[in-house]
């Protein structure tokens, strides 16, 4: 056992612990709640080393990237990995055939693709809808940080709910970098709240996933109600720059 993979399987436990923690603080069952690792930027013998400590659930940012990591680590059964990054439209193909869901789904363009290229290799792709919950300029997402709004996105999503290729789970979301991870408490709270009104406005679908919580912050997210987490830094440690 290498030391860096003794490393990676000592931070999984213990964001395993914290996340039991949070979710005992607030009465909710840990095992409802989902770790995805995020490996980006991370070499492929790191993803070796964190299925060697048992880990099946990665995400990525850049779609080739993914793949590659992928292609590399084929000999593996069960693994699952989830495309958490800003998808380009030219991109829909490629990610229909090799991503288990993807995170980031924040416009119908790429709806409409994704569902297309689905289709066509007959599957049912597993998405969430990204959105922006605090205005920020340098976020992806559908525009969501005015609750007022909320009902201007509802055209949007019933095209959406439209698409049979698509199987849209939920919402995800990137609060802020912020100093203290308490900071981030509001913006994970106001995805909950977006989530219980499209569960309202739309209740022929099933809006249970909530993807909220990185290193910094995902405690708080899960005392938030997060469903899934996207774990990098404090797993994997450090990204390689
Ligand atoms: C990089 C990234 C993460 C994980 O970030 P860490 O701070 O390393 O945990 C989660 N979600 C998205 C969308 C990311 O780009």
């Amino acid at each position: 056992m290498s030391s860096e993979h003794g490393a990676i399987l000592t931070r999984y436990r213990q964001v395993l612990a914290e996340i039991e923690q949070a979710a005992h603080s607030v009465d909710r069952d840990p095992e409802s709640i989902k770790l995805v690792v995020v490996t980006k930027g991370h070499p492929i013998q790191a993803v070796k080393e964190a299925l060697a400590s048992g880990l099946r659930v990665f995400g990525e940012n850049y779609v080739q990237e993914g793949i590659t990591k992928m292609k590399a680590c084929s000999d593996q059964i069960g693994v699952e990995w989830h495309m958490i990054g800003h998808v380009q439209s030219r991109k829909a193909q490629p990610v229909c055939e090799h991503y288990s869901w993807v995170h980031s789904l924040d416009r119908i363009k790429l709806a409409n693709r994704l569902d297309r290229f689905a289709g066509q290799i007959g599957r049912k792709l597993p998405v969430l809808l990204e959105c922006n919950v605090s205005g920020e300029d340098s976020k992806y997402g559908w525009p969501a940080w005015e609750e007022q709004s909320w009902i201007n996105l509802a055209d949007s999503i019933s095209q959406l709910l439209r698409l049979s290729n698509l199987d849209v789970r939920g919402l995800m979301t990137m609060a802020p970098f912020l100093p203290q991870a308490e900071q981030a408490r509001p913006y994970f709270q106001r995805l909950r709240r977006l989530r219980d009104f499209l569960a309202l406005q739309f209740p022929q679908n099933n809006w249970h996933e909530l993807s909220m919580g990185m290193s910094a912050d995902f405690q708080v997210a899960v005392q938030e109600g997060a469903t899934i987490v996207r774990i990098g830094t404090a797993i994997m440690g450090p990204r390689p720059d």
